[in-house]
């Protein structure tokens, strides 16, 4: 029978492919967002916000006591669940990534939750897990915000492209 305690391990490695992922995806998108200098910003500071995320799933793992090489196999296996958010080929590149972007801080979102209840379940301190949870809400919250205005700059650098 699985106990509140092994699900929140599992929780865990999961999460951090998660943020491994995510790591990924902002740094790819970092480099390309040249047009787009509001979202490139956010998107480079959630970025470092990212690999401290990172950095306090590593403690909390380490605080329950499960091996390094753990976190890195579940990582490679998730890359492929996650492929579908690459869409470096397409024109309407920052569109998707923008749609892919909503859904991933979604996701965090509900991971996040979980993993705190079941620290709560379990009776072990998630330390700094709340707080990674609440840059998840305040990037979902960015980007729900400004899918309009990127949008808008799109269609303006399409319509300056196609003239
Ligand atoms: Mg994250
Ligand atoms: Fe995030």
């Amino acid at each position: 029978m699985e106990t509140a305690r092994d699900l929140y391990i599992d929780g865990l490695k999961n999460a951090h492919a998660m943020e491994r992922q995510a790591q990924e995806m902002l740094e790819r998108q970092s480099e390309r967002l040249t047009d787009y200098p509001d979202l490139r910003r956010r998107v480079v500071e959630h970025l470092e916000e990212t690999k401290q995320q990172l950095a306090r799933l590593e403690r909390c793992l380490s605080a329950v006591d499960s091996s390094p090489s753990t976190i890195k196999d579940v990582a490679l296996s998730f890359g492929a669940n996650m492929a579908a958010l690459s869409h470096a080929m397409a024109n309407d590149e920052v569109l998707k990534n923008t749609f892919a972007s909503n859904a991933l801080e979604a996701y965090e979102i509900a991971a996040y939750k979980s993993l705190l209840t079941l620290a709560k379940q379990a009776g072990i301190q998630a330390v700094g897990l709340d707080q990674s949870l609440q840059e998840e809400e305040r990037m979902a919250k960015w980007m729900d915000e400004h899918t309009p205005s990127i949008t808008m700059e799109f269609l303006r650098l399409f319509e300056k492209e196609a003239a």
